[in-house]
């Protein structure tokens, strides 16, 4: 099978966290898959980044502000490899620039027009290659960011040109529920859900997805598996068309 990964801020917070993360990549390796992984920016980095900005003006010049809080996922790209290879695993990160994610110039909301470099080929004969979410370059070579929580985009146009079987998105809750786990103990999990209710609920603030990733999914129709990292034996909540084999 062809998966793509990707795992979000809290996953990788800190160096113990990259180096689980790093076992749950090498157990998918192991089972014959053909891998592609994206990150997020370790913890608030991107938080921390931005407010960075603002200690010199209330109105950071936008190409200068996604060129700053790009690095953010340039840091965890090179630390996840790394955790890899010191588990003996071949992997290499990749950000925007080197791998051609290529967008329009909407800094701070860009949408991802193609993806230039040769992803089939780096997933199915390379190291494992590491991607930088969130960051894209416009066709002037600028940087750009797609949006806050962007990497779930990032990771559902990666799964779709590779044409990928599942995007398994990684984070700290295991999956959707049909109310909220900490107000409601009886919160049931469930097991699918389409992709028109998951954008109905995303539209409506529930910070499980990247809007516009649900809608690149459903374009290209690419299933997401929503999982827990630190759950990683279950299958979480498939968003798709229909229920399908697993
Ligand atoms: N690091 C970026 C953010 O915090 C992108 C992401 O995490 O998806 O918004
Ligand atoms: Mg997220």
């Amino acid at each position: 099978m062809k998966i793509v990964m990707k795992f979000g801020g809290t996953s990788v917070a800190d160096i113990k966290k990259i180096k689980y993360v790093a076992k749950i990549i090498a157990a998918e390796k192991a089972k014959q898959n053909d891998i592609a992984v994206v990150v997020s920016a370790m913890g608030k980095t991107t938080n921390a980044l931005t407010a960075l900005a603002h200690q010199i003006t209330d109105k950071p010049n936008l190409r200068e502000l996604d060129a700053l809080l790009s690095t953010g996922e340039n840091t965890s790209i090179a630390l996840l490899a790394l955790a890899l290879n010191a588990i003996g695993v071949k992997a290499e990160s990749f950000n925007a620039w080197q791998l051609g994610i290529i967008t329009n110039s909407e800094y701070g909301d860009a949408e991802i027009k193609r993806i230039s470099g040769p992803l089939q080929y780096m997933i199915s004969h390379g190291p494992i290659p590491i991607i930088a979410g969130f960051q894209g370059v416009s066709d002037f070579r600028d940087i750009t960011t797609l949006g806050r929580e962007g990497s779930d985009t990032t990771a559902v146009a990666i799964a779709s040109e590779a044409k990928a079987d599942f995007c398994d998105i990684y984070t700290d809750v295991d999956g959707i529920y049909d109310s909220d786990p900490n107000v409601n103990k009886d919160a049931k999990k469930l097991d699918f859900i389409n992709y028109d209710d998951m954008l109905k609920m995303a539209q409506s603030g529930a910070k499980v997805l990247h809007p516009r990733s649900i809608m690149t999914a459903k374009q290209n129709n690419i299933p997401i598996r929503l999982r827990g990292t630190f759950t990683p034996n279950d299958v979480g909540t498939l968003v798709a068309n229909t229920r399908i084999k697993q």
